[in-house]
């Protein structure tokens, strides 16, 4: 496995599989890499002939008041992983080689972005949005490899590719759990033994919701109601949002579901925010 640092170095190493005709997968990843990632990187293994991992704790996705300087960072340990799991390029871009300093291009893709933690976290998605195009031109992938964890971030980019006709297949990939449901994230690392306690009620109150579900209900607000009842039993909770969503456009729904639905959640355990989502197919 190699470890670059450099656009033109990945460049070049992609322009040679090129020529021997290989497929290019490609999963970018902001380290702190944990099981969710790894199995990513595993599926990308498995369709691709050769795969790039992307390393990067993306300046322009975070705002003001975010934990860009707190977000864990842990280079060599993730370097084992993608080694372990198979990765044959660790692209690790450095200081100010993606961005330039006087920057004036942004991506901004309008709608899908305006709700959920688009709407909670103002500028995010232009920045994911921007970093994901740029190691789209730079990687030019077959593949491209998204956790449904993040699920308005997988709209958002499928959205994206459509529009700006890319010729990447966007492949979303089920959300890997702790053991006791907790989805696994790079910020559980922020919890304390209490707090880490006290988030396992955002799956609990997805899986409470998904037996109402099964049981035959479809009106939307009860279905919300039943989610919000269930967090605030948890003092340690303080719920961000909580929304019943086409899968598609994310456009909430109020009354009778008949169409495939998100049910996206962001909540506060103490200081750390932790999103988590169901889908359901009726
Ligand atoms: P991040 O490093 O948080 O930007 O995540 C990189 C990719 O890993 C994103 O596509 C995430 O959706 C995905 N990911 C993160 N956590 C999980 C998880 N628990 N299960 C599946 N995919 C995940």
């Amino acid at each position: 496995m190699m470890i670059v640092n450099t656009i033109e170095e990945v460049r070049n190493l992609i322009k040679g599989w090129r020529k021997e005709g290989l497929s290019v997968g490609f999963v970018p990843t902001m380290g702190a890499l944990h099981e969710g990632h790894q199995s990513l990187m595993e599926r990308a293994v498995s369709q691709n002939d050769r795969v790039v991992a992307s390393i990067f704790v993306n300046p322009t996705q975070f705002g003001p008041n975010e934990d860009f300087e707190a977000y864990p960072r842990d280079l060599e340990k993730d370097v084992a992983l993608c080694k372990e799991v198979g990765v044959h390029v660790v692209f690790a871009p450095q200081g100010e080689e993606l961005y330039f300093p006087d920057k004036a291009t942004t991506v901004h893709i309008s709608g899908i972005t305006d709700v959920l933690c688009g709407s909670k976290r103002p500028g995010h998605f232009d920045g994911v949005c921007l970093v994901v195009s740029k190691f789209f031109n730079i990687i030019q992938p077959d593949r491209a490899y998204f956790g449904q964890k993040d699920a308005q971030q997988v709209a958002v980019i499928k959205r994206m590719v459509r529009d700006l006709n890319y010729e990447i297949e966007i492949v979303s990939c089920p959300i890997v759990r702790e053991a006791d449901g907790l989805a696994k994230s790079s910020r559980n690392l922020y919890l304390s033994k209490e707090e880490r306690e006290a988030a396992l009620v955002l799956n609990k109150s997805l899986e409470f919701v998904k037996k109402a579900l099964d049981q035959g209900e479809r009106n939307a607000s009860i279905l919300k109601a039943a989610i919000l009842s269930c967090i605030i039993q948890e003092p340690l909770a303080k719920i961000d949002y909580v929304e019943v969503v086409e899968m598609e456009s994310l456009q909430s729904i109020s009354g009778d579901i008949n169409c495939p639905i998100l049910i996206p959640i962001a909540v506060y355990i103490g200081k750390t925010r932790l999103i988590d989502n169901i889908t359901y197919a009726v």
